[in-house]
């Protein structure tokens, strides 16, 4: 079992150290449009993870009508705040508001999810000024712990092609020396090719759709999806899943849990990004 939320909390701690003893302050703004209440969830551990840094933290909560003009007005003032070295809008947004239009007007040296196409460009050519999104990297933080940093001789399949988590994740262990497959929703005779893979990343959004069948023995499967399901038997009647099936996996070498696994590790990574941009930014 990858302890993902031990690993985040050593990542943490590490960055909370750095920030007391290199004098920088970082500084983290999140916005939050909206009262969807798994984004209000997340936007809080943020926060609150930035505090227990010592970032200087802001959130700022805008109302579910509110119009692209503003919201575009604020992610302006956030860029040119000099106290504010990464700026996170959470998504989804609204229906009325255009995420990509939104995500491509933050300064990309501030852009701590990784988002903007500046970023995604400079991951695609290997340039060390990419900021990484946060999920893709907590992952191969986690893939590295177990397989070390040179993955040569390894393959790797990558279920999901999405900007947030699949591609970059397949572009980081690319980058790393695997052989890797990107799969999809296209993708023929998946359990075969995932049957194959030393590493397995699941970025699908589908719970449990990766049965036992699916993992090689001694496989390192990182398990990024996140499924709420029906469970009369919790408390709450609903539980969280992943894309992988558990309890089938118990041949597995190593892997992530669902919640415990790449979730903590997506808000560490999230905090390593802004101390980045505030000591790049404080060498400029
Ligand atoms: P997207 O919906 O953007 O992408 C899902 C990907 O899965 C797509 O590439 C899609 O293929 C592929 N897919 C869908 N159905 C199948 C199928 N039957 N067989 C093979 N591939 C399939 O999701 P995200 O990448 O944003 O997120 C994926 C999961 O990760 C979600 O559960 C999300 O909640 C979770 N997540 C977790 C985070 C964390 O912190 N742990 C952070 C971000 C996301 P196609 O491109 O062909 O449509």
């Amino acid at each position: 079992m990858i302890d993902g939320k031990a690993a985040a909390a050593a990542i943490t701690a590490g960055i909370a150290e750095r920030v007391a003893a290199e004098g920088v302050r970082p500084g983290l703004a999140v916005v939050l449009v909206g009262d969807d209440p798994a984004s209000a969830v997340y936007v809080r551990n943020k926060s609150r993870t930035a505090e227990r840094c010592g970032f200087h933290s802001v959130q700022h909560t805008l109302p579910a009508d509110t119009s692209e003009a503003d919201l575009l007005a604020l992610v302006d003032t956030l860029n040119t705040d000099p106290a504010v070295h990464g700026i996170l809008v959470q998504l989804p947004l609204p229906s009325h508001l255009d995420a990509s239009r939104v995500i491509a007007a933050i300064d990309p040296d501030k852009d701590v999810d990784g988002l903007h196409i500046v970023n995604a460009g400079r991951l695609a050519v290997g340039d060390p000024d990419a900021i990484v999104p946060c999920t893709p990297l907590g992952a191969m933080h986690l893939i590295e712990d177990v397989r070390g940093e040179d993955l040569s001789g390894l393959r790797a399949v990558v279920v999901g092609r999405s900007r947030l988590v699949g591609l970059p994740a397949a572009l980081l262990l690319t980058k790393r020396n695997a052989t890797v497959t990107i799969a999809h929703s296209r993708t023929r005779d998946l359990e075969r090719l995932c049957a194959g893979a030393d590493i397995l990343v699941a970025a699908i959004g589908r719970p449990e759709m990766l049965k036992g069948a699916a993992i090689k023995p001694g496989a390192t499967v990182i398990d990024v999806g996140i499924n709420r399901i029906d469970d009369p038997s919790a408390a709450k009647g609903t539980r969280l899943v992943g894309d992988v099936a558990f309890a089938e996996a118990a041949h597995a070498g190593a892997i992530t849990p669902v919640p415990g696994g790449v979730g903590p590790m997506t808000i560490a990574m999230l905090m390593r990004n802004t101390l980045d941009a505030a000591l790049k930014a404080a060498r400029r």
